[in-house]
């Protein structure tokens, strides 16, 4: 059974005795309800570092008032069973209180800045605050020298790079590539909230991000996600864009070369589901 310490103090500790022995750790941090997408995480933490944290924590702080903060599904002994063949060596479910110590409201935020306010940040203002509150504060906590993130929640990774690249030591964020379920839907702990006929709907989203891979440009790339997405009437579409994965910025324009980072968040039904491809044009 995989070790599952509850405070601040026992994981500073357990980190401390592996960094006495030369051990390199990398941490997953998570919201539990862990899917065949987070054990992709630990498997590429393994890759990278001699020990893997796991920490299950649902942040209040990242969810708007009218989000599914209570909800959320929750389950630890489920995730740690989910685990227990998987290369990880704690798994650390910290309380609000060793998280936030001065209580989540009173807490002095993590601040995203511009980009932070764009797409997820402009549906869901403060949510990306709320982010880097919690992996720098977690991080505090764990003093990793790898952190492993989802590629699927592709604006947050560029933002915790961002924050964590100017930590002093600097904590290298390694980016791992969505997993999708046979269907092509990208796994995600929301899924668990579709009915089959909002599951079929939401293909469309995998759909559409396949079909504008094949374009040259990305005007075309845009057109051609978009005629997809309409095929699903139930679909309410938040955002389509193409952002240069290197700055966030929108770029959606005729030229034909370099790369765009397609990026998607529809609802269906009740949930909120987001995605993202990297397009190459010019080909
Ligand atoms: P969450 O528990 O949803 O906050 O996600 C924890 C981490 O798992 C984040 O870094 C996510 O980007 C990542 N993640 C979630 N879904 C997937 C997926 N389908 N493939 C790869 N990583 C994922």
């Amino acid at each position: 059974m995989i070790p599952v310490v509850r405070s601040a103090a026992e994981i500073a500790d357990v980190v401390r005795g592996w960094k006495a022995h030369g051990h390199s750790v990398a941490f997953v941090p998570t919201m539990g309800s862990l899917h065949e997408g987070h054990r992709a995480l630990v498997v590429a933490a393994h890759g990278v570092a001699d020990r893997v944290v796991v920490s299950i924590f649902v942040n209040p702080l990242q969810f708007g008032p009218s989000e599914d903060f209570e909800r959320y599904p929750r389950d630890v002994d489920q995730d740690v069973a989910f685990l227990s063949d998987a290369p990880v060596d704690v798994v650390f479910c910290p309380s609000t209180e060793d998280v936030y110590p001065a209580g989540a409201d009173r807490t002095s935020r993590v601040t995203a800045g511009p980009v932070g306010a764009t797409f997820e940040g402009a549906t869901r203002p403060g949510h990306f605050d709320g982010v880097l509150t919690v992996v720098t504060r977690l991080c505090d906590m764990v003093a990793p020298d790898y952190l492993v993130m989802g590629q699927k929640d592709a604006q947050q990774v560029f933002l915790v790079t961002h924050v964590a690249s100017r930590w002093q030591p600097p904590v290298e964020v390694v980016p791992v590539g969505t997993v999708r379920a046979d269907d092509g839907l990208a796994l995600s702990s929301r899924n668990a909230y579709l009915s089959g006929a909002e599951r079929h709907s939401a293909l469309v989203i995998p759909a559409a991000l396949r079909a504008a891979g094949d374009q040259s440009t990305g005007r075309r790339a845009l057109k051609a996600a978009q005629v997809i997405l309409s095929q699903a009437p139930g679909l309410g579409l938040d955002y389509l864009a193409i952002v240069d994965p290197h700055t966030f910025g929108t770029r959606a324009d005729e030229a034909t070369g370099g790369e765009g980072l397609m990026i998607v968040a529809a609802r269906v039904g009740s949930t909120r589901l987001i995605d993202n491809a990297l397009l190459t044009f010019g080909h």
